[in-house]
């Protein structure tokens, strides 16, 4: 998608700090982090959001990528939050399905 600001961050249009990437799949540092460690954890390919995400074998891969960004970032000792944000009410504001890897703070519930 020309228009879309992660597809250009993986073309390499838009510069990113990467923390992980495979054929599939792309993580890089939020650009506005909200937590000491805040990774994006991205399709290369561009899908919507999470409703669009058919592939069972993608979605492996995404949740595996999730697993080793926060293993690498040494999150897993003390915890960590994975969250994807899904339309509008969602409060989804970049149309490229994304799941936000947050650490290294303590996490408030509900959510905002
Ligand atoms: P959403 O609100 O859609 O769940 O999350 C979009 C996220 O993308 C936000 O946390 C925002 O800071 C991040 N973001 C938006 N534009 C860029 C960019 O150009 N580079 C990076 N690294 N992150 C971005
Ligand atoms: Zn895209």
């Amino acid at each position: 998608m020309t228009d879309c600001i992660f597809c250009k961050i993986v073309a390499g249009d838009i510069p990113s700090e990467k923390v992980y990437e495979d054929g599939d799949v792309l993580a890089f540092r939020d650009v506005q982090p909200v937590a000491p460690t805040h990774v994006l954890v991205i399709p290369k390919k561009h899908i919507a959001n999470i409703t669009e995400l058919g592939d069972a074998g993608l979605t492996s891969k995404l949740i595996a990528a999730v697993n080793k960004v926060a293993e690498d970032q040494g999150l897993v000792a003390n915890g960590f939050r994975v969250v994807n944000n899904c339309g509008d009410q969602g409060g989804q504001t970049v149309g490229h399905l994304h799941f936000h890897i947050l650490g290294g703070r303590d996490m408030q519930w509900p959510p905002g």
